[in-house]
């Protein structure tokens, strides 16, 4: 497959993802989003990923639907940008969608966390700059390198907004944003964002590591969001 990252596919792939998420449409019947994840999470490495240990009971709960989470990674920066506006690195949580329902045919709901850290230190910035990974690392109890055999753990509340803030969020149709960009997925992005609070997790405004791809066109769709202004 030739590589599509950097093209606009709008023409013929019309749901392409990400995008920028403004002239969005107030939607107040939107379901309530719940995001059920225990305060650790458990995995394997594999590249980028964090792969959820299966069975897990990692969820978030979706129109009548329990979706579990299959995995999670980052990108630097955000992907999706609010109001034309990236963040410095947004997580994407995947989870499988398990029933497939006459108006909801997505094979992956996936949730959109945009993610600030705080302005650096003068400690954190003598040490210079981050290797690739180091996000990961950062953000985790443990981390295995990837290709190790092992589990990985890595907590959940560094990773959203205060629980308070989990419920505004936008909505729209889309697609894998890396190879082979299916436009399988149930895109939740939410509002606010959430901050990384450890001292040396601002040395991220160095990361060397670019794994964004570009935004694509919006094409026929509307973006919902369950908040008004
Ligand atoms: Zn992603």
């Amino acid at each position: 497959m030739p590589d599509l990252r950097n093209h606009s596919l709008g023409s013929w792939w019309p749901q392409q993802s990400p995008i920028d998420l403004r002239n969005t449409l107030y939607c107040p019947e939107l379901p309530t989003l719940k995001i059920k994840y225990p305060k650790v999470l458990h995995g394997t490495v594999e590249e980028h990923n964090l792969l959820i240990h299966q069975p897990t009971t990692a969820c978030v709960q979706y129109h009548g639907q329990n979706c579990p989470l299959l995995k999670l990674h980052f990108h630097t920066p955000s992907e999706h940008l609010i109001d034309g506006t990236p963040a410095l690195f947004e997580v994407h949580f995947v989870h499988k969608i398990p029933a497939f329902v006459e108006s909801h045919s997505s094979a992956y709901l996936v949730l959109g966390v945009l993610m600030e850290a705080r302005r650096p230190t003068a400690s954190a910035a003598a040490r210079g700059p981050v290797e690739q990974f180091s996000l990961n690392r950062m953000l985790a109890e443990k981390w295995t390198e990837p290709g190790e055999n092992g589990t990985a753990c890595i907590r959940t509340a560094g990773l959203l907004p205060p629980p308070a803030q989990c419920g505004d969020y936008y909505r729209y149709e889309g697609s894998l944003t890396t190879p082979p960009y299916d436009e399988l997925v149930s895109w939740v992005v939410l509002r606010n964002r959430g901050s990384l609070d450890h001292p040396h997790e601002v040395q991220l405004e160095n990361e060397t590591h670019h794994d964004a791809r570009p935004i694509q066109p919006l094409a026929r769709r509307f973006v919902l969001r369950n908040f008004a202004r």
